[in-house]
């Protein structure tokens, strides 16, 4: 096996030649400014209505089987709210991490005035995607599945059918959070009701048959379970990822560090937003990032 190092590819994309800027005319209907981002993926769209229906089958299962029958009003409400509330913020982090621009690079600015606005000195050089016609800020990658570059690229993620890159990051680690924290409190009141029910005619339980309520809160646990393992993985991954501001694909082709060091408390508020507040937990807040690093075309 040939192993080529990751370098090689960037040398043959930095050579003027290989730029060919008169191959590149931009899109005759750039999208307009507005228009919402969403990826035309079938693999994608069905993981994302599978995740929306496993999360509102949980919901089906902890209210109707286990809260509104149950005869402890107190119990009910308050983990109805807790469960409703957490439920409710992963659903609505999944549509932002799903429908935010991850940083798309323009697409087709690869044009001979764009590379001459750019006033490269002798020595200085740009890196063009061959596929998408751009010209490449520095850690931008392409995507296969969203057919452009993104900036800060981590992954491609189907179950929120869009990438995970600069603009998205934050609402998909809120998506890992809250439905790792769902998985969590389900798996914890099937125990509950399990241990409740063990004592108690089984009748007065559920208002489901005994052989139905037990096949759906064993679903319940097996969904929480593998959900919760899963989910945590990534958020610690991602968590990791962000402290240490290197990028998955840049820890998986092992590049070098070309961007400045900053400390761990910077990296998190150039993700979740400047300064620390309880928008770092709402998918409402937009991150306010400061636009500290501007467009870095040339490296
Ligand atoms: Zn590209
Ligand atoms: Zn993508």
């Amino acid at each position: 096996m040939m192993l080529i190092p990751a370098h090689h590819f960037r040398d043959i994309e930095r050579k003027p030649e290989y730029l060919q800027p008169e191959k590149c005319i931009p899109p005759p209907h750039p999208s307009a400014v507005g228009t919402m981002w969403f990826i035309r993926d079938g693999c994608g769209i069905a993981c994302a209505i599978v995740t929306w229906f496993l999360v509102l089958y949980a919901e089906f299962v902890v209210l109707f089987v286990m809260l509104i029958p149950s005869r402890d009003y107190v119990y009910s409400v308050i983990n109805g709210i807790v469960f409703n509330l957490l439920a409710f913020l992963a659903l609505a982090s999944h549509c932002r991490a799903m429908l935010t621009d991850p940083g798309a690079v323009p697409k087709g600015n690869a044009t001979k005035e764009f590379i001459e606005s750019l006033q490269l000195k002798p020595g200085q050089v740009v890196y063009k995607c061959p596929k998408c016609c751009s010209i490449k800020p520095d850690r931008a990658h392409h995507c296969s599945v969203c057919k452009r570059c993104i900036r800060k690229m981590d992954h491609h993620c189907p179950w929120v059918n869009n990438c995970v890159g600069e603009n998205n990051q934050k609402y998909f680690v809120l998506f890992t959070m809250y439905i790792a924290l769902i998985s969590l409190h389900a798996l914890i009141m099937v125990g509950f009701h399990f241990l409740h029910c063990f004592e108690e005619d089984w009748t007065k339980c559920s208002s489901f048959s005994p052989p139905t309520t037990v096949i759906l809160l064993i679903l319940l646990c097996f969904e929480g379970l593998l959900f919760l393992i899963f989910t945590s993985v990534m958020f610690g991954t991602q968590v990791h990822s962000i402290c240490t501001d290197e990028t998955g694909i840049e820890q998986l082709k092992k590049e070098e560090r070309r961007w400045a060091k900053k400390t761990k408390w910077m990296n998190m508020k150039a993700v979740f937003g400047h300064p620390f507040s309880l928008g770092w937990a709402s998918p409402f807040a937009t991150p306010d990032q400061g636009k500290a690093d501007p467009y870095q075309y040339v490296v």
